[in-house]
């Protein structure tokens, strides 16, 4: 099958409603990454744009790839009084899945001489690869208390700063969490993997600001060309996985008794005013706390290797951000505010200036867009814009997206010699897993300058630092 896709604008493709859509799919990218762009990408779009209750379009960012169901990298909204739905597949396995970048008061020269002794107690002190334990064992109340708590609950444990909150959304806190509907497997599976990086494509990265291409934003994010910065990319480990696994097939059980006809099964979905959406809402947002937790116990393990290893260093967040969720937001919609769940699987919440949910000290300025590009290759760093409630509901890539699968990337290459021509580069790689550094060789990615370019062009966010990598701790 072919989709007839039509060019908006130089950035812009639209596939017009057919069939069993309700709504226009619409693909941000510039027209080689369009080409390239997996035909399966525009028929799940497609089979995305005619769910229930969907408002104003399907999107696709520029980084898209074929996903379980919906696209890695798309993003739909539902309206909750029209029989809109929420969808497992549509947020995503690793619940709350994002990046967090962290400034370390620290310069390149500063590093450059204790970079591998930097490298060795960062892979000694932050557990990563599959089924990696931490060394924080939850019992059932603690449990609770996390996913309820989210990174607030991390901070009060002592693992980092009350600071830190203002600079994760939510503030660290997602409300509507309902720790009663995250099944005791889920829990089980959790217990003792807070704190970990998981495995894969999750990582902890050193970088240094190679290029500001927005100065007055980047100054208002405190980056400056040379300063050491830090990324870690990781989700809701095992309890994630195991609340989407079970709640698809509670979605699919249900569809025909919810009146809803699935295209495809991994569209399995629930009207977001039903018993099933409600419970599904509850455990997704104690997943998301998971994460946020996650995250904010890596980063306290993070500041004391720095604390060893390079004590004059300062590590301040300067925002985190999921890409694999589902929230509640207020967009204007053919001039009206509407209420909306916006579903972002691999695509990045994007704020622009103004927004009343950033804190006072990014209000003005707009929302940090953390995209990873890959251990070999540039990351980005880009600012939410005025214009992105209207073309995304805020929303942007969230990397340079898959060019090939793993497995098509481990016949390509092999971790040893993907490690060996890095460290001649300067980027020093250390992983548990052979395997898993070739399944992500920077090769298996697209060109990430691409996707920002597009994404800047299209008006989803603007480019504000461009930054390499020196370090990478990968799962
Ligand atoms: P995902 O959330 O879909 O698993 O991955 C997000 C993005 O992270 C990928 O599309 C890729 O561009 C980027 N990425 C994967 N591995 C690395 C890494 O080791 N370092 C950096 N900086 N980015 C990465
Ligand atoms: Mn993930
Ligand atoms: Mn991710």
């Amino acid at each position: 099958e072919t989709y007839p896709l039509q060019r908006e604008s130089e950035f812009s493709w639209r596939i017009e409603p057919t069939g069993k859509m309700r709504v226009p799919g619409i693909i941000y990218a510039d027209e080689e990454l369009i080409r390239a762009m997996d035909d399966k990408v525009f028929e799940q779009l497609c089979n995305v744009a005619g769910l229930p209750g969907i408002v104003q379009a399907a999107y696709a960012m520029p980084d898209a790839h074929w996903g379980y169901g919906f696209p890695i990298g798309g993003v739909a909204a539902f309206d909750a009084d029209q029989g809109g739905v929420v969808s497992a597949g549509g947020v995503g396995f690793d619940i709350s899945c994002g990046v967090r970048a962290l400034r370390t008061g620290l310069t390149i020269d500063e590093i450059e001489p204790v970079k591998k002794q930097l490298a060795d107690a960062l892979f000694r002190q932050i557990p990563v690869g599959v089924g990696s334990t931490g060394r924080i064992h939850l019992n059932d109340k603690g449990m609770t208390a996390m996913l309820r708590g989210g990174a607030r609950w991390a901070v009060e444990q002592g693992f980092g700063e009350m600071e830190d909150l203002q600079h994760i959304e939510e503030k660290g806190c997602m409300a509507g969490a309902v720790p009663d509907e995250v099944s005791a497997r889920a829990r089980k599976r959790q217990q003792d993997e807070m704190g970990t990086l998981g495995s894969g494509n999750h990582y902890l990265e050193v970088q240094r600001v190679a290029q500001i291409y927005d100065q007055r934003i980047a100054t208002a994010f405190g980056l400056r060309e040379n300063d050491v910065i830090v990324f870690i990319h990781c989700g809701s480990r095992g309890l994630g996985h195991q609340i989407g696994t079970e709640f698809l097939k509670y979605m699919v059980l249900a569809a025909s008794q919810h009146g809803i006809e699935l295209p495809d099964r991994e569209l399995a979905c629930a009207p977001i005013n039903s018993e099933l959406g409600q419970a599904y809402l509850g455990a997704m947002r104690a997943g998301i706390n998971c994460a946020l937790a996650n995250r904010q116990i890596i980063t306290h393990l993070t500041r004391q290797v720095f604390a060893d290893v390079l004590p004059k260093a300062d590590l301040t967040l300067l925002f985190d951000v999921s890409h694999n969720t589902c929230k509640v937001e207020t967009h204007l919609v053919d001039g009206r505010k509407r209420k909306l769940y916006v579903h972002r699987k691999g695509a990045t919440r994007a704020f622009g200036p103004g927004n009343p949910d950033l804190p006072e000290t990014l209000r003005a300025i707009g929302q940090p867009v953390l995209i990873g590009g890959s251990m070999g290759t540039e990351s980005h760093i880009l600012a939410g814009s005025e214009k992105g409630t209207e073309l995304s509901f805020n929303s942007a890539c969230h990397g340079a997206g898959r060019a090939m699968s793993r497995h098509q990337a481990t016949k390509l290459w092999k971790g040893r010699s993907v490690v060996d021509e890095l460290a001649d580069r300067g980027i020093i790689i250390r992983s548990p897993s052979m395997r898993g550094v070739a399944e992500e060789a920077p090769g298996a990615y697209k060109d990430v300058r691409a996707v920002v370019d597009a994404a800047e062009k299209a008006g989803l966010a603007h480019k504000v630092a461009r930054v390499e990598p020196h370090v990478c701790i990968k799962g």
